[in-house]
């Protein structure tokens, strides 16, 4: 493969790929981590209107004690005239202060103006029915005619009025009597409660409206907590499939054209073509390199036909071999005269035109080899002794053609042995080749010798 080819591959990097998961987790997790922190301020949030929410009730029912409670020891300082009743009354209106002290807080908690417009109207109430409560203790104190002196500061300074003070005793008591227990007093004291029901009704709508929100809030930030982590489990599903697709199948792939000793086959990322690519090239450099090695190996440089060393693994091979075979050697006759009469050069043009006759006369599937300097051999498989005068014809031929030149060459001759073995390459096939080849020199050259017994 060349580099150009390597320039058009397509496939996914595995660097941008990586880049890009790591960009998109980061941002999931950016906005995850960013989700999570805005459930906690909003779920907070949420906790502290649920706790204001609970203080307003708590704070209503304040309002209500301590109204309660004043109604209660105003009464009963009326009825018995027991200095402790009217201490416990200031004590709780001055210091106690559960009823002011709860509808500040309740407007603390962020009333609106409405609601605050409910707290005014109560606060203003409980005013004008702490004014009526004292002036009823103010008459109640008159009666038994007590002391100014001994008289707590409010009542002290609180002014009969004219219509008031000609009363009897007797008067004076009934009257303050009826001024807590009366029709008048009791619509006051019905006025602020509903006052504060309405004020407080209106701080709840307020703090429900606000605990909606905030849960509606909430639940919008863990909705996008949900997204995140489907998003993040969908991102990391698709990595592994991206792993096993782009890095593992390939490797595997991989693996297994290399046990095989194949050439790579294109997978996966863009990075593993490559060096699929990158493989293969060497892969095809290194097979010709060692098919020329090979070649080398086994064949003669000068001629092209199998060398000696190629010849002899061959008789190893075929000495087990059950086909009959043929074994020829051929010496080419009196090839001294042509490297001294026409140089070396010409002996090797000559000793190639010689190997291509014999190759060209002879079966594709017959072995033509190189032995010697001016010897060659043949190997015939699967050729029975009824062959001779096929063979003696091919050997006919050659030398027509070698001793009748149109090539311009000097001419030459060749002596061929020839040897049969029914079964296999015996030891002995060789010198019975040789033999026969010796007789064939003796007898002039320029023919061919089958080796019999008696040779
Ligand atoms: P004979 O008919 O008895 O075979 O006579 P001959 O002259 O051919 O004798 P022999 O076969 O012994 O001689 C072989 C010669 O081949 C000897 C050597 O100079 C020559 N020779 C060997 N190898 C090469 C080669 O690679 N190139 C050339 N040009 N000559 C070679
Ligand atoms: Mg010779």
């Amino acid at each position: 493969m060349k580099k150009q080819n390597k320039g058009r591959i397509k496939g996914i990097k595995i660097r941008t790929l990586n880049y890009s998961m790591i960009a998109a987790a980061a941002v999931l997790y950016i906005i995850l981590i960013y989700a999570t922190f805005q459930v906690s301020v909003k779920y907070e949030k949420l906790i502290k209107v649920t706790e204001e929410y609970i203080s307003c009730e708590r704070d209503a029912a304040l309002v209500r004690e301590g109204s309660d409670y004043l109604t209660e020891q105003v009464r009963l300082y009326v009825i018995t005239a027991k200095p402790e009743y009217m201490e416990a009354y200031f004590s709780e209106k001055n210091d106690g202060r559960r009823r002011e002290k709860a509808l500040e807080e309740m407007k603390e908690l962020g009333a609106d103006a409405e609601a605050y417009g409910f707290l005014k109207k109560a606060l203003d109430s409980s005013n004008r029915l702490t004014e009526r409560e004292i002036y009823a203790m103010r008459l109640i104190a008159q009666s038994k005619g007590d002391s100014l002196e001994s008289l707590p500061q409010e009542v002290r300074e609180t002014e009969l009025l004219e219509e008031d003070k000609s009363m009897s005793p007797g008067e004076m008591a009934d009257k303050g009597q009826n001024m807590v227990f009366d029709f008048e007093y009791q619509n006051a004291k019905e006025e602020i409660k509903s006052s504060t029901k309405h004020f407080l009704d209106a701080v709840m709508t307020g703090m429900q409206d606000k605990q909606m929100g905030s849960a509606q809030e909430l639940g919008r930030i863990m909705t996008y907590q949900r997204i995140c982590i489907s998003a993040l489990f969908v991102l990391n599903t698709i990595t592994f499939v991206l792993v096993i697709v782009l890095i593992v199948r390939p490797l595997q792939i991989y693996i297994n054209c290399i046990k095989e000793e194949k050439m790579l086959q294109i997978a996966g990322s863009y990075e593993f073509k490559y060096l699929a690519l990158t493989y293969n090239d060497i892969y095809e450099v290194n097979t010709a390199n060692e098919v020329l090695l090979r070649h080398r190996a086994e064949h003669d440089p000068l001629t092209g036909v199998i060398n000696r060393g190629a010849f002899e693994q061959m008789r190893e091979l075929l000495k087990a071999t059950q086909k009959s075979i043929a074994l020829l050697i051929i010496d080419v006759d009196k090839f001294k005269l042509v490297n001294d009469g026409y140089g070396h050069e010409m002996g090797d043009k000559i000793l190639r035109k010689v190997a291509a006759e014999i190759q060209d006369e002879f079966r594709g599937q017959d072995y033509v080899a190189r032995i010697g300097g001016d010897e060659f051999a043949v190997i015939m498989t699967e050729c029975t002794e009824d062959l001779k005068p096929v063979i003696q014809k091919k050997v006919e031929s050659i030398n027509k053609r070698l001793t009748h030149p149109d090539d311009g060459l000097p001419e030459v001759s060749l002596s061929i042995g020839i040897a049969f073995s029914p079964k296999g390459f015996p030891e002995e096939l060789y010198s019975m080749a040789d033999r026969a080849l010796y007789i064939v020199k003796e007898n002039g050259r320029c023919g061919c010798h089958f080796y019999e017994e008696n040779d």
